[in-house]
């Protein structure tokens, strides 16, 4: 389904994607299994990327410090310093703390997932993956955050927005409006809204929810979290379902509906 929606609009990322073409985005692929690596390298390279493959976290960690990518897919079994402590050291280090990361691993099991998520690392793939669904969500998080620097830049108006404007959450006054109508939320959901549409598509575990919403007196635990999530879909009415729970790790928005209608 992600592929096929990011088939869809491919030509619209490219034709935005032009205007700040100034010298190519550089990913840095880190993996250790020498023909994913050039087989990443050849579907970043088609999509205009410049791509480089290291196969060892300790040089991939030299390499990001010494030139910081403005991406870096990431493996996680690799044979010296392992893909969990590369997103660690990534994430301390001033210099580099901003620069996306995608974690492309077989490593499918939760727990890895969770804690790559929670030490900062923006998005995962399980292998075996197809090399077109990984370069959408390249595309997607870089486009994502070039517009998030974009609106920063012209100072508009702090709202975030979804399904088409159906959905729309105003950070400067704090309110959700659904259909055309503001709705009520706690400050909690709305802190979690907030928290999901900043990053559509992408998963939150639990425990990034509860540290978005930590200035909250009532001591939060998974269970309270999706009590919060179960109210937020309510309030959401006919628009509950671009809340998806994704098992065992936590939620996301669903980046994929399109306004089909009213009914
Ligand atoms: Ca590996």
């Amino acid at each position: 389904m992600i592929g096929l929606q990011a088939e869809g609009s491919m030509w619209a990322i490219r034709e935005a994607s032009r205007c700040h073409v100034a010298g190519k985005k550089t990913i840095l692929i880190v993996e250790d299994e020498p023909e994913i690596g050039e087989l990443i390298r050849f579907h970043a390279e088609r999509e205009g990327y410049e791509a480089d493959v290291i196969a060892s976290g300790k040089t991939a960690l030299e390499a990001i410090r010494r030139r910081p990518p403005d991406l870096i897919i990431l493996d996680l079994m690799l044979p010296d310093v392992d893909g969990l402590e590369v997103c660690r050291q990534v994430r301390w280090d001033e210099t580099t703390r901003h620069v996306p990361i995608i974690i492309a691993s077989a490593r499918g099991e939760e727990t890895y997932i969770v804690t790559g998520l929670e030490l900062g690392a923006d998005d995962y793939v399980t292998k075996p993956f197809s090399p077109k669904v990984l370069m959408a969500r390249v595309r997607s998080l870089l486009r994502r955050l070039d517009a998030s620097q974009h609106s920063r830049g012209q100072g508009q108006a702090n709202l975030a927005r979804a399904a088409g404007d159906r959905l729309v959450l105003d950070r400067d006054q704090r309110t959700v409006a659904v259909d055309g109508a503001v709705v009520e939320f706690t400050r909690c959901e709305f802190e979690i809204l907030d928290c999901l549409m900043s990053k559509p598509g992408f998963v939150r575990t639990r425990d990034q929810i509860i540290a978005a919403i930590h200035g909250d007196e009532m001591v939060q635990t998974s269970r309270t979290v999706d009590v919060h999530l179960a109210s937020i879909r309510r309030k959401l009415g006919a628009l509950s379902d671009l809340v998806q729970t994704v098992r065992g790790v936590g939620y996301r928005l669903d980046e994929s509906i399109v306004d089909d209608g009213e009914e």
